[in-house]
This record gives C-alpha cells, sequence and structure tokens, in this order.
C-alpha cells in the first residue's frame, strides 16, 4: 500500500551559501494492508523529514513514493490534495485548525470531505471524542483554547474519523495519560484490523512493540560523509 523505490533527500540552504545538505539516502521500503511499521533511529536520523515526504509537505528530490497506485514524487498538487482526503491520512503532534470551528466539525470534516452524510459524520466524531474522554460541554467550543492534551485528542479523533488505507503518525501517544494513551492503541489496532497500511513514530517503546510489526532504523539511510 505504502511503497518507497530509492528515495533520496536533500535540503538546500538558500541563506547560507546555498549549502546543501543530505539527509537520507536511496530509501526502499514497503508497507503492506493492516502491518504496522515504525521508523526509529536517532534524534536528527531523518524520521520526521522521512514522515514529511511521504506525505508531500517536503519535496522528495529522488525515488518513488507510491500510496497505492499515485506516486507522490510525481503527482500535481490537485492529486496530492485527493489523495490526502480519500486514501492517506496523517496524525501530527499538533492540532492545526480554523479558528471558530467547533470540535465537532473539526473532527467530522475529514468524513464529510468524502460525502458521509453530516448525520453519519456527526456521530462518528460524537464516538470518537467521547472514547478519547473530552467532556461534552467542549464539542460545541473551537479547540483552539483547549489544553495541549485535549488538542492532541481532538487531533487524533480528527485523524481516525475517516478510514484512511494509508496513516501517518507522528508520536501519537506523546503525552497521553495511561487510559487515553490506551484508548488510541486500541484505534490503531482496530485501523489495522481494518486493513490500513501505517507508519510510525514512536518514542514510547511498550506503544511501539504493541502496535507494530516492524521497525526500521532510518539512520541507516543517513549518508556517509564524504
Ligand atoms: P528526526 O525526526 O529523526 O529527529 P529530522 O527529520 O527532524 O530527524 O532531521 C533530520 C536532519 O534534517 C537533521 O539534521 C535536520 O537538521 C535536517 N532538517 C530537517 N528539516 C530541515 C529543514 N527544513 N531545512 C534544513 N534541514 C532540515
Amino acid at each position: 500500500m505504502i511503497e518507497l523505490k530509492d528515495v533520496s533527500k536533500t535540503f538546500t540552504l538558500h541563506n547560507q551559501n546555498s549549502a546543501v545538505i543530505e539527509v537520507i539516502n536511496d530509501v526502499s521500503l514497503s508497507v503492506a494492508k493492516g502491518e504496522c511499521v515504525a521508523l526509529t533511529g536517532a534524534s536528527g536520523a531523518g524520521k520526521s523529514t522521512l514522515m514529511r515526504m511521504i506525505y508531500g509537505n517536503y519535496m522528495t528530490q529522488a525515488g518513488e513514493i507510491l500510496i497505492g497506485n499515485v506516486d507522490l514524487v510525481q503527482a500535481e498538487p490537485r492529486d496530492i490534495i485527493a489523495l490526502r482526503r480519500d486514501v492517506l491520512g496523517y496524525v501530527s503532534q499538533f492540532l492545526r485548525v480554523v479558528p471558530r470551528v467547533p470540535t465537532l466539525d473539526v473532527v467530522a470534516e475529514p468524513l464529510r470531505s468524502v460525502g458521509v452524510s453530516s448525520a453519519e459524520a456527526e456521530a462518528r466524531a460524537k464516538e470518537l471524542l467521547s472514547q478519547l474522554n473530552i467532556p461534552e460541554r467542549l464539542w460545541s467550543l473551537s479547540p483552539t483554547t483547549f489544553s495541549g492534551g485535549e488538542q492532541q485528542r481532538v487531533n487524533i479523533a480528527r485523524g481516525f474519523a475517516h478510514a484512511y488505507p494509508a496513516m501517518l503518525l507522528d508520536e501519537p501517544t506523546a503525552s497521553l495519560d495511561a487510559a487515553n494513551r490506551e484508548v488510541v492503541l486500541s484505534l490503531i489496532e482496530q485501523a489495522k484490523v481494518r486493513g490500513a497500511a501505517i507508519i510510525g513514530i514512536f518514542h514510547d517503546e511498550a506503544a511501539r512493540d504493541r502496535v507494530c510489526d516492524r521497525e526500521i532504523d532510518v539512520s541507516r539511510f543517513t549518508p556517509v560523509a564524504a
């Protein structure tokens, strides 16, 4: 479902004499339906960079990134937008929302955008917000004023609302209490059972061992200094 072939990434620092930094070289990996793969490696190894490339936020200089049959490296912006709406979910570490949109709509929106009826989308949003222990009195408010932990749980509810065939998870259990961490781990397990292909960064080792089938150490793709 997710396949990377000989993917490489460099950053060009235009404000520093156009210095070129090679971050990762020749990454090839594939993640099957129903499989969860953890990206590991020391800080600075390139885990977040690789995730952003797979989501199409960072440009990729070489190789192919196939999500289903779409190559993100070559795709037009409108194809990337459609892919993100229908196929590829991303739970980032931080919630980014349009101000003043109520929490219930923030969570229901990914479902409405794939054509699910408002009533059904709201019902699913309510179910997720309850599961993630967001008090009902907050559902009609914008999450912009919520605590960090509440925002993270709204972010997770939104990320799991639509049953994306492929998902990217950036530290989904970071700073959650035990009860909410358990909810998130079972959401991941359920996504695997329905056939989602998942790539995640998990600093929580116990969480990683529980939900991930394999680990890929990104530092093995770090270019060797000349
Ligand atoms: P990790 O997530 O494994 O901690 P990162 O992907 O954040 O690692 O970073 C990998 C390397 O890429 C680091 O050396 C970092 O400085 C560099 N890097 C990341 N993003 C940028 C950027 N936007 N511009 C320049 N260098 C970057």
